[in-house]
C-alpha cells in the first residue's frame, strides 16, 4: 500500500478458545461466531488500523486443524496479500504451533507479517487474555520501521506478552496465560508499556521479493518417540509399513538411542526402503549431536537424518511439505538440515 495511506490488517478466524461461548447444557466451550468475539473488543476501533476480517464457517477448535485449512489459509493470504499491510490469525491454541510451522514452508518468501494468536480464556469472559493478545498482534502486524517496511515480515506467535518465530514455539502449558514458549531461539519482541522489537532476531526485509505459496503435502508420516523398554515386533510393525514415507524420531538427549542391534537393522532397513528418518530430541531445549557419543553415531551410520534443534511441530509440518514435492529421498534429507524460515539454527 501508498504512504500515507492508513494500514490495513485482514484478521483471518479459524475458531479456538478466544471466540468460544459455554454451552448452557453440556457446560462445555464451543466455537461461536465472529462477530460476538468483535462485539467484545470495542476497543479496536480506536486502534489507527482498517481491519478486514474472513472466518472460517464453521469455526473449529484447533484440535480439528488439517492440512487442507492450512492450504486454506495459503489460499487467503494470497489472494489478500495486495491489499493488506499484514495479517492475523485467530486459532485455538492446541495446534497453533503446527499452523505456526507450516505456514513459515507453505509461504516462500513471505515479506509481511502474520501474527498468529488465540486465548486461554474465551474473549466474554472475566480476566480473559484474549483481549490484549488480539490488541497486541493487530499492533504488530501494523507496526512499521521508519522506512515503511513491516517490523516483522515473517509468521510468527504472539501470546501474553511474547512475540515468539513461529516455527520454534511450542504449547508448554495447557492453563496459565503463557501457554507458548521458544526454547531454541530468542523472542522477536516482548510487549510492556511499549512493544520492544528486537531487529537482529526477525527476518531481513528484503524489497522486491514476490510471494510464492505452496499447497501440496504429504502426510504418510509418524512422530516417534523412544522409552526404554520399547518393543521389536511394534517399532517393525511401524518403521517398515509399507505406506509410511517418514518418522520424526524422538530420541534421548543430543540424539541417542539404545545399542540393540535390532533397532538398528529397523532402522537401516526402512532408510534403505527411502524412508526419511529424522532425529528431534525428547527435551524441551538443545539440540541432536549424532556425532557425540557411540548411542547417538549408530543412528547416524544407519541413515538417520539430524534434525538438529527442530521443534516437533517444525520437523512435522517441513517433512510433510518437502514430501509434497515428489523429491527423492536424498534431496529431502539434504534439505531438511538446512533452513527454510529459521526453523532450525544451522
Ligand atoms: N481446544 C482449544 C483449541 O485449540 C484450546 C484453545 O484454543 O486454547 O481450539
Amino acid at each position: 500500500m501508498n504512504a500515507g495511506q492508513q494500514t490495513s490488517i485482514l484478521i483471518i478466524y479459524t475458531g479456538g478458545t478466544i471466540g468460544m461461548i459455554r454451552n448452557a447444557e453440556t457446560g462445555a466451550l464451543e466455537s461461536f461466531d465472529f462477530n460476538h468475539l468483535l462485539a467484545n473488543v470495542p476497543e479496536l476501533k480506536q486502534l489507527n488500523v482498517n481491519i478486514g476480517t474472513i472466518t472460517f464457517t464453521p469455526p473449529i477448535d484447533s484440535s480439528d486443524m488439517e492440512p487442507t485449512l492450512w492450504a486454506r489459509i495459503v489460499r487467503i493470504i494470497e489472494e489478500n496479500y495486495d491489499k493488506y499491510d499484514g495479517f492475523v490469525i485467530l486459532h485455538g491454541t492446541d495446534t497453533m504451533s503446527f499452523t505456526a510451522s507450516a505456514l513459515s514452508f507453505m509461504l516462500e518468501d513471505l515479506m509481511k507479517p502474520v501474527v498468529l494468536t488465540g486465548s486461554q480464556l474465551p474473549i466474554g469472559t472475566l480476566r480473559t487474555d484474549g483481549k490484549e493478545n488480539l490488541i497486541t498482534a493487530i499492533e504488530i502486524a501494523a507496526a512499521k520501521a521508519a522506512d515503511g517496511t513491516p517490523m516483522v515480515p515473517e509468521v510468527c506467535v504472539f501470546f501474553q506478552d511474547k512475540l515468539m518465530r513461529g516455527n520454534r514455539t511450542t504449547k508448554v502449558n495447557s492453563e496459565s496465560f503463557g501457554a507458548f514458549d521458544s526454547n531454541n531461539y530468542p523472542p522477536l519482541a516482548m510487549a510492556g508499556t511499549d512493544i520492544q522489537f528486537y531487529t537482529r532476531n526477525i527476518k531481513k526485509y528484503v524489497p522486491g521479493l514476490k510471494l510464492k505459496p505452496h499447497y501440496e503435502y504429504n502426510s504418510n508420516i509418524i512422530i516417534f518417540s523412544l522409552f526404554p523398554g520399547i518393543q521389536q515386533e511394534v517399532v517393525e510393525q511401524v518403521l517398515l509399513s509399507k505406506e509410511l514415507k517418514g518418522v520424526i524420531f524422538r530420541t534421548y538427549g543430543a540424539g541417542n538411542a539404545p545399542q540393540k542391534k535390532w533397532l538398528i537393522d529397523v532402522l537401516s532397513k526402512a532408510t534403505a526402503e527411502g524412508k526419511i528418518i529424522i532425529n528431534i530430541t525428547q527435551c524441551a531445549g538443545g539440540s541432536v549431536h549424532m556425532e557425540r557419543y557411540e548411542t547417538g553415531l549408530q543412528l547416524l551410520e544407519a541413515g538417520v537424518t539430524s534434525g538438529h534443534d527442530s521443534t516437533v511441530e517444525a520437523a512435522i509440518t517441513k517433512l510433510m511439505y518437502l514430501l509434497g514435492k515428489d523429491l527423492p529421498p536424498e534431496e529431502i534429507r539434504r534439505r531438511m538440515s538446512i533452513s527454510f524460515a529459521g526453523e532450525i539454527s544451522v
